[in-house]
């Protein structure tokens, strides 16, 4: 690890402001991301400044009957709040299907919708990544390189990895806005639609957050009711990143809406697919899908999130 600067900010801000100030600063919030790739000196900020303790850790009610998710509550407190698993199911249940319950504690709302993507050459130092260092090339694009785990939609020749969060599926089948404040103590409310970008030539940016620009909280809109539903499949039962994950509200009249995880470099949903429910998984998929590039590795996701989608549709 390389050696860095640490300080606790005054408020949100102070912490923006800080962050403007001092070239390759960064936040710190759970760190269970963060730390991982500084020990292994994929991100090697000169500074860190600490968010926790600022007043962003409380889940309250708004004016129009939704809530605001501080950007520091816990993902195993966020998971358990009467409220969410009253009204917002499908967030719990993608929650808890995430990481550990020790790294649930400690994980945070900002922090998860920021965390990094887990393509094996953007942590293998000794392959190219553009994500990693720009202009360098895709090692997942290498000739006999492994992209089983990776995107089959959204991407580009320039980096086909996924974005790993399962709350952050959740989040945008219920079309969740970000907060944020900026070095200049300006706020913005982004939602979460917009808020990740696709890789293009870029893929070293990832969302459009500015430089020093820190998450605040995330808002929910009032409680659509329908069922709620989110299914990850994956390699091993607990403990792993998904290769689809479903996140799935649905009303009792057949409408709805539907999230995909594991395909691309955000949280995948559209209008028209959510218009196909009442027709079937199969609908479903050939529009939220149409347009993907897997590669003869991948391929196998396009099948699966179709019958993961079906088999969730026949629970009702
Ligand atoms: C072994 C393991 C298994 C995992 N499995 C899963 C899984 O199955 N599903 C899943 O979804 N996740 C999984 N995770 C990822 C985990 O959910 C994330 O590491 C965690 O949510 C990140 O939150 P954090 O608060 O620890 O972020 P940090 O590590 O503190 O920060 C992550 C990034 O966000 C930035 N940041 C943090 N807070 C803010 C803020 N308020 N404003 C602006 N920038 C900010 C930091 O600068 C950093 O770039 C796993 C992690 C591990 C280590
Ligand atoms: S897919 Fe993206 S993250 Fe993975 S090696 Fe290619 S550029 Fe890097």
């Amino acid at each position: 690890m390389r050696p860095f600067s640490y300080e606790r900010a005054a408020d949100p801000a102070a912490a923006a402001a800080r962050a403007g100030q001092i070239e390759g600063a960064r936040f710190i919030a759970g760190g269970t991301n963060l730390l991982d790739l500084m020990k292994i000196e994929v991100e090697t900020p000169a500074h860190l400044i600490d968010v926790n303790g600022l007043g962003l850790d409380e889940i309250t009610e708004t004016g129009d009957g939704g809530l605001r998710i501080g950007a520091l509550v816990r993902n195993t407190d966020l998971a358990a709040d009467d409220r969410i698993r009253r009204d917002y199911g499908v967030l719990t249940r993608a929650l808890v299907a995430g990481a550990s319950g020790q790294l649930r504690n400690k994980a945070t709302t900002g922090g998860n919708l920021l965390q990094r993507t887990r393509c094996p050459y953007f942590y293998d130092t000794a392959q190219v990544c553009n994500k990693r260092v720009p202009g360098s090339g895709c090692g997942a694009l290498a000739v006999g390189a492994s992209s089983r785990q990776l995107g089959i939609i959204g991407t580009s020749d320039a980096c086909i990895a996924t974005h790993p969060s399962d709350m952050a599926v959740a989040m945008r089948a219920l079309d969740v806005v970000v907060e944020t404040v900026n070095p200049t103590g300006e706020t913005r409310t982004i939602p979460l639609a917009d808020f990740h970008l696709l890789p293009g030539d870029t893929p070293d940016k990832e969302t459009v957050l500015a430089p020093g620009e820190m998450i605040t909280a995330v808002t929910l809109p009032a409680p659509v009711g329908g069922r709620h539903a989110y299914h990850k499949t994956r390699d091993r039962a607990s403990y792993a990143f998904a290769l689809v994950s479903v996140a799935l509200i649905r009303q009792p009249d057949g409408s709805g809406r539907v999230a995909l995880g594991g395909v691309a470099p955000k949280p995948w949903r559209s209008d028209a697919a959510d218009a196909e429910l009442p027709n079937g998984a199969t609908a479903v998929i050939a529009e939220l899908l149409k347009g993907a590039r897997p590669t003869e590795e991948n391929v196998f996701k396009i099948a699966l999130a179709e019958r993961t989608l079906a088999a969730m549709l026949t629970e009702d």
